[in-house]
């Protein structure tokens, strides 16, 4: 028996009962895909089931506004996500009927959709005859062929699609696909693969090698990031604002000055708070030109600060923000900001601020 009928015949075992797999219908598998990207499935299930439940069709999204579609993704973070999912469907309303185009080159043009999930729709939900590729797929494909350049090096995303399209039982597309991701969340594990339990072991060059834990090689290369960002104080009777986030790239678990990355960023992890979203918006307009600036650096991350300063009247549209983002906040005043905000970032706006009162 070939390598993928073998394969097959486990996944019709052992895949998973899970409810965006029950029909094969393009709009479920997306929203599916996107939610799972960055989020567990047992995570993810209960806030799908709502999502679908508000939005079941790519009309229902499109109608919708912004804000509700934010609200109803809230759990599972990267709000730019949900934002594409909006604009991808109001797209598809317009321009296919709310229906997929059966069209790989088609589909990538729409927002947020790169060739991972373009490829996982159209074979799931079609079986357009599409390989696809991800962190899960990559090991599998690389222990199964005995792949041993670095899986995170420059080639490594083209050469190995080449043998998942490759090894892709066109036959079953859509199942093979999720039976190459099955087998890499259950069995091929990054530590101590399953291999006796393995459907491919026979054939597969690093289990006859003993080489599972040499494949993959990942070995990342640490490029210099350069960010943009923005920073307020916001002053209230000679306090200033501090703030708690979860979901922080940086200061994570510490009080901070509102901030947030501007412009174009590398990935997600690098967006704007919904929060910090929130306080710009609230403040448009209001916000003079920024009061200073300075260079910071964190790792490899080489980051450019203006800083903008405003007096408030009052305390409760914050107050009203925090609450909704579920947001720990408290005043501290400007000669305790560095003991409160311990980090560099506090003195070099410490410093701004008291060149300007000088
Ligand atoms: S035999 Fe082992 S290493 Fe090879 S694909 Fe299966 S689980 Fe992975």
């Amino acid at each position: 028996m070939s390598p993928q009928k073998k394969l097959h015949e486990w996944y019709l075992i052992h895949k998973r009962d899970l409810p965006f797999r029950k029909k094969k219908q393009a709009y479920p598998i997306w929203i599916s895909e996107v939610m799972l990207q960055q989020t567990r499935v047992n995570a993810m299930l209960p806030l799908y089931e709502s999502f679908i439940k508000r939005f079941p069709n790519p009309e229902t999204l499109a109608e919708a506004e912004e804000e509700e579609v934010l609200a109803n993704w809230k759990g599972l973070g990267y709000y730019s996500r949900a934002r594409n999912i909006r604009k991808a469907a109001i797209f598809l309303v317009q321009n296919y009927n709310g229906a997929f185009p059966k069209d790989l080159n088609l589909v990538l043009k729409l927002p947020g959709i790169g060739n991972y999930t373009a490829r996982a729709i159209l074979s799931i939900a079609y079986d357009l005859p599409l390989a696809v590729l991800d962190g899960n797929v990559k090991r599998v494909l690389s222990r199964y062929h005995g792949y041993t350049d670095n899986i995170l090096g420059a080639k490594a995303d083209n050469e190995l699609q080449k043998k998942a399209d490759e090894f892709l039982n066109k036959d079953h597309p859509g199942d093979h696909n999720q039976a190459m991701m099955e087998l890499g969340a259950t069995l091929c594990l990054p530590e101590s693969p399953k291999c006796l339990l393995c459907p491919l072991s026979e054939f597969c060059f690093a289990r006859i090698h003993q080489k599972t834990s040499e494949i993959p090689l990942r070995v990342k290369d640490k490029k210099q990031v350069v960010l943009n960002g923005e920073i307020f104080v916001l002053n209230h009777k000679n306090s200033i604002l501090l703030l708690r986030e979860p979901k922080m790239r940086f200061l994570k678990g510490m009080f901070h000055l509102p901030y947030g990355f501007i412009g174009e960023v590398p990935e997600e992890t690098y967006e704007p708070s919904p929060f910090f979203l929130s306080l710009k918006e609230s403040y448009k307009g209001k916000t003079p030109n920024p009061i200073g600036e300075f260079k910071h650096t964190i790792t490899h991350h080489k980051m450019v600060f203006s800083v903008f300063s405003l007096s408030l009247e009052s305390r409760n549209l914050v107050e009203g923000l925090t609450k909704k983002f579920g947001v720990e906040s408290k005043w501290v005043t400007l000669s305790d900001l560095d003991t409160e905000f311990p980090s560099s970032l506090a003195s070099k706006v410490k410093k701004i601020l008291l060149y300007l009162e000088s």
